[in-house]
Order: C-alpha cells, then structure tokens, then sequence
C-alpha cells in the first residue's frame, strides 16, 4: 500500500525538476505512487521507474485540463482512495495550493501548505511570513495534503529503479459538475528559458532597468537562468506580469538571486529573501536591498551587468 501519492500535472516530455524533487521527498514517507494528469510517455514513465515508483494512476477522463482546479482534486481524491497514501505532495505553485485546499476538504485532511522540508514521520517544516522563519507542523488526521516548495532538495533517483505499474482512476462524475470551464488560452511564446518558480538561478530587474531589460536577458541566457522583475517594472509594461517577484507575484528559491536596480522594498523581500545567494546591484549605496544581499555591487546596472555578462560567457 502506497505511503505517499504525489500529483504530476501535465509532465509533457520529461519531468520537471519541481516534479523530481516531490519524488524524492515523498520516498522518505515510504512507498511511492504518483498520479498523473497528461500523457504518460515512455520516457516519463522510466524516470519514475528510477525515481523508485510503484504505481503511476492516470484519470478515466481526459478533460480535467478544460476546467478550472476542482475536478482535479475529484481526481487526486479517487487517487487517494485507491492508493491507501497517507501524504499527497503537490507542487507549491498557486494552482498546486488551491488544488491543496480542495483536497483537504474532500478527505477531511490536514493541509500544510509551503513545505520546505519533510520529515519520515510525516512532520512538515513550514516557511511562514514569506520566508522570515520555518515553523514545524503534523497534521492529526490520517491523511495529510502538503504543498512543497520548489529548490528544496537536491534531487536523487532510488537506490534501485522500478518498474511501476500503472492504473486508471475512476475519476467522481460529479467532479466537473460545479467547475468554472476554461473558455479559451493565451499561449505565451516560449521563452527557453527555466520556469521562473523553479529556476536554480534568477536574474531580477526593476525600475533601474529603465525600460530595457536587454542587459538582464543576455545575463540571464549566459548563466541559463529565468528573469524576474520587481512590481516597479511590470507595472510599467516592461515585462510580462508572470516575472513579477514579490508578495503579489512569484516566490523563488534559487541558488543565485542577481537584483539589479532593485530598492528591496519589503513586498519584493517577501517573494526573494529564502534565495541561497542574493548579489544586489545598485547604484545607491543606501539601498535597502544591500540589507539582505550576500554581495552587493554600487554602480550602474548597464555597465555592471554587460561585463559581468562578458566575463561569464568567456568561461
Ligand atoms: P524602486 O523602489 O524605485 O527602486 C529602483 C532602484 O533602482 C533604486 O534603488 C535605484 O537606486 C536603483 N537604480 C536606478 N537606476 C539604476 C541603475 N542604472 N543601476 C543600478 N541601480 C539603479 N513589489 C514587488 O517587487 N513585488 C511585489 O510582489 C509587490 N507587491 C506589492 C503589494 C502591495 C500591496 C504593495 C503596496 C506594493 C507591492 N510592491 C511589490 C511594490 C513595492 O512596494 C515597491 O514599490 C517595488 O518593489 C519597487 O520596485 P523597484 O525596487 O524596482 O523600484
């Protein structure tokens, strides 16, 4: 009987790395099933084979894409149910939480959302107040929903592969009954750059950049990382809304956070400060920012960025 399910939403080609690294927490709880929502390829079911997954569940339907959340946690609900987990893992992102919440009221589960460690008793260790502390949470029901936070763990196929059996869900009729119906999309242009969320490193700028976020893209592509923005920048229509860090916008948790001609107001703290490494570059030297920074550069972006550019691609 499955331990941990953990929920891997449209995996596409390969798994994400947000995906691994659930896979890898969630083997510290026991036996590990997944439910899949998506094509299930070859290639996806032999990383969960060595990832060390004994079931992979799929849903008998294949329209839970067209609606908002809830048929999807119908779905993970069924899963729950055929599985016998104790612990469902979904990803930390917005759509992961409410998916989260969903779920612990369908299994009367205790929900503990923006995990960023796990313990194998199922102790959760918790970011709370946008990462100023870690708090320590057991949820008393026999099931417990946690979403976990990206750039956590380092990720670590099993010891030995598996060959995971599959089976299909029979996911509630009435799941999709109340759901809001996706009307239509708007698919944004591939950037080939990492998922901001999940992104090891983070090149952010704000109203420094003065409208050209040119110099903060070649840095970004030379160190293979995702560009974020302050709210100053995307509120000014330089940059997509989905860059924006922040209280309001995305939490990271990279490896390497480059700000660039950001003031670190407090909003913009709360989406950054959990970052491993944090290099501020402003001109003022009475920036806040250079309070959380590990490295701070005084100067201006659009000489400091190019050569710092420059130098990395020479490596
Ligand atoms: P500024 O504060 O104007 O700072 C610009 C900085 O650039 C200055 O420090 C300046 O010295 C430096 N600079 C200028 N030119 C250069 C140059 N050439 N080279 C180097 N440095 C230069 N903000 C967020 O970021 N994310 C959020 O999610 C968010 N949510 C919010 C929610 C609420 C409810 C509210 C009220 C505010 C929120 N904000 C958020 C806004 C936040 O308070 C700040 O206004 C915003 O973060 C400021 O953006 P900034 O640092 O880019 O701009």
């Amino acid at each position: 009987m499955a331990n941990a399910l953990v929920f891997i939403d449209n995996p596409g080609a390969a798994l994400k790395k947000s995906s691994l690294e659930l896979l890898t927490l969630a083997r510290k709880l026991g036996e590990t099933a997944v439910a899949i929502n998506g094509e299930l390829t070859d290639d996806v079911a032999a990383t969960l084979g060595a990832y060390g997954v004994a079931t992979i569940y799929q849903p008998s339907v294949e329209d839970l894409d067209d609606y908002l959340v809830a048929p999807k946690a119908g779905y993970l609900a069924a899963a729950v149910a055929a599985s016998g987990a104790t612990a469902v893992l979904i990803e930390n992102s917005p759509e992961g939480k409410e998916i989260a919440g969903r779920l612990g009221i369908k299994l009367n589960a205790g929900v503990i959302t923006d995990v960023v460690g796990l313990d194998a008793d199922g102790t959760a260790h918790k970011s709370v107040l946008a990462g100023s502390y870690n708090t320590t949470a057991k949820a008393t029901t026999p099931v417990s929903v946690f979403s976990v936070k990206a750039n956590i763990v380092e990720t670590e196929p099993a010891g030995a592969a598996t060959a995971p059996t599959t089976a299909k869900v029979e996911v509630p009729a009435d799941a999709a009954a109340n759901a809001a119906r996706i009307s239509s999309r708007t698919e944004k242009p591939a950037s080939g750059r990492p998922d901001l969320s999940e992104a090891r490193i983070v090149v952010a700028g704000g109203r420094g950049v003065d409208g050209d976020f040119g110099p903060l893209e070649e840095l970004a592509d030379a160190l293979g990382a995702a560009v974020g923005a302050s709210r100053a920048a995307t509120d000014a229509g330089w940059i997509g809304h989905d860059a924006q860090v922040g209280q309001t916008g995305v939490t990271v948790s990279p490896q390497l956070y480059i700000s660039a001609g950001i003031s670190g107001a407090i909003q913009q703290k709360a989406g950054m400060q959990t970052s491993k490494v944090i290099v501020a570059i402003n001109k003022d030297a009475e920036s806040p920012v250079f309070e959380i920074a590990d490295f701070g550069i005084i100067g201006d972006l659009f000489k400091v960025v190019p050569q710092a550019t420059a130098e990395i691609k020479k490596r």
